[in-house]
């Protein structure tokens, strides 16, 4: 595709990203279907280069951007409206740029992930679910979840944010009388039989096991990475049903896609570009 004076951009915005498999998932739909645009990295390490990346955002060509790890939170006050969703989670992975020129912050990660456990027939509803981590990412799952689990346990490396989510959890006041707890040590933890397991932290390499309770092949394990982690790796030698992050991956791209271009992208194009790039990483 060529770049010329009317080439759109939109973008992926946090750190690091340059692993990221957004851009192959972006590019790949923007080329089936002709629209004249790209999908580009734009790394930010700090709150200050945030705050200059969003000022350019309004000056130039930029349709919009996904935001990530370290950014969805801190990106809430520089933008100029937050949608009721995005403000329900209490956090930002997509900013739309309106027609007047103004940043809305938005949020397709809750309903990529509730997409892709459908997609995967996982069963969710009356489940115990444990969750590592509370940033962004958790927020979004935690919210979309809560209506429909029986209980919500949350670690968090630092525990004043697990806190601060739980008890934003418990004003909305769910119907189903979730209960939802803090955990101080995963490895002490008896989860319950049948519980699903949600990882929400870049811990994952290959000698990385985030902080766990002790599984077993009754639960279902779902790490948000998009890689084969360890954590995957031990569940399904012990039987546990697991997912990785990639569906989740495909579904939040796909309506961040549809916010900025007013198109649905081709959601098996994007799929064919993330098995093809994977098998070349
Ligand atoms: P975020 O808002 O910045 O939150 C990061 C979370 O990870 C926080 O809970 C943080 O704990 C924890 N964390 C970071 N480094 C850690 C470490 N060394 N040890 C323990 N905990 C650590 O980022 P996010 O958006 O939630 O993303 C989290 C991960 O999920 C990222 O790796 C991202 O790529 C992945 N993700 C995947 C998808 C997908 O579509 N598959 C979508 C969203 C996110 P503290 O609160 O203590 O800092």
């Amino acid at each position: 595709m060529k770049i010329n004076g009317h080439t759109k951009i939109a973008g992926l915005i946090g750190n690091p990203i340059a692993h990221s498999l957004s851009y192959t998932l972006h590019n790949a739909a923007l080329e089936a279907l002709g629209i004249d645009a790209r999908y580009l990295p734009f790394p930010s390490p700090d709150t200050s280069s945030l705050k200059n990346l969003v000022s350019m955002m309004r000056t130039s060509g930029f349709v919009g951007a996904n935001v990530t790890i370290p950014h969805k939170e801190n990106i809430i006050p520089l933008l100029d409206s937050i949608d009721r969703n995005a403000q329900r989670i209490g956090a930002v992975n997509t900013i739309t740029k309106q027609l007047d020129g103004t940043l809305l912050g938005k949020n397709s990660d809750a309903e990529g992930f509730l997409l892709s456990l459908k997609n995967a027939s996982i069963q969710y509803t009356n489940r115990n679910v444990f969750l590592i981590g509370a940033g962004g990412a958790a927020r979004a799952v935690a919210m979309i979840l809560a209506p429909h689990v029986a209980s919500i346990t949350i670690w968090n490396r630092t525990p004043a944010k697990a806190q601060k989510l739980l008890s934003e959890l418990r004003k909305k006041g769910f119907p189903n009388n979730i209960s939802l707890s803090f955990c101080g040590d995963p490895s002490a933890y008896p989860l319950p039989p049948k519980s699903i397991l949600i990882q929400c932290t870049p811990l994952g390499k290959e000698d990385e096991m985030p902080p766990h309770p002790q599984l077993d092949k009754s639960h279902t394990v779902i790490d948000l990475l998009y890689q084969y982690t360890p954590l995957l790796q031990q569940s399904h030698a012990l039987g546990a049903q697991i997912q990785d992050g990639s569906s989740m991956l495909i579904h939040q791209a796909a309506i961040s896609f549809s916010w900025w271009f007013s198109v649905p992208p081709p959601i098996e194009i994007m799929y064919r570009s993330l098995h093809k790039q994977r098998k070349i990483v």
